[in-house]
C-alpha cells in the first residue's frame, strides 16, 4: 500500500493504494519521476475547462481547468489498465527483477 500527498505547501489531499504511480494516475493525479506528484487540482497541466454545460459556471468554461485534464487523463489509463493490466504487471515484475548494475538488462 502506498500513500502520497500532493507536493503543493498546504495542500493536505492525500491518496493510498496499491497501483504505484500508475495506479495513482488512473484516478487524475499527475506524477512525474523525482518524484512529482500533484492531486487533481494541482496539476500543472491544466486545459481549457469542458465541464458539464448543465453544471458548468459560464464563466468557468474555456479557464484553464486542471481537474478536466484529470477526468481525462483518468480515463485513458483506466482504459489502459483495463486492456492491458497482465502486460503491466508483467512489465512491472520485470523492473523489480532485474538487479541493480546489470548491464544486460
Ligand atoms: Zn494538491
Ligand atoms: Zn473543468
Amino acid at each position: 500500500m502506498n500513500l502520497w500527498q500532493c507536493d503543493v505547501p498546504g495542500c493536505k489531499i492525500t491518496a493510498s493504494g496499491t497501483g504505484g504511480a500508475i495506479g495513482l494516475r488512473a484516478i487524475g493525479w499527475y506524477f512525474l519521476p523525482g518524484p512529482v506528484i500533484r492531486c487533481p487540482a494541482h496539476r500543472p497541466d491544466s486545459i481549457p475547462c469542458i465541464g458539464d454545460p448543465r453544471t458548468t459556471d459560464d464563466s468557468v468554461r474555456g479557464q484553464p481547468c486542471s481537474q478536466c485534464q484529470a477526468d481525462i487523463e483518468a480515463v485513458i489509463i483506466q482504459h489502459a489498465i483495463k486492456d492491458h493490466w497482465e502486460d503491466l504487471l508483467a512489465f512491472s515484475a520485470a523492473r523489480r527483477l532485474v538487479p541493480k548494475g546489470d548491464s544486460h538488462g
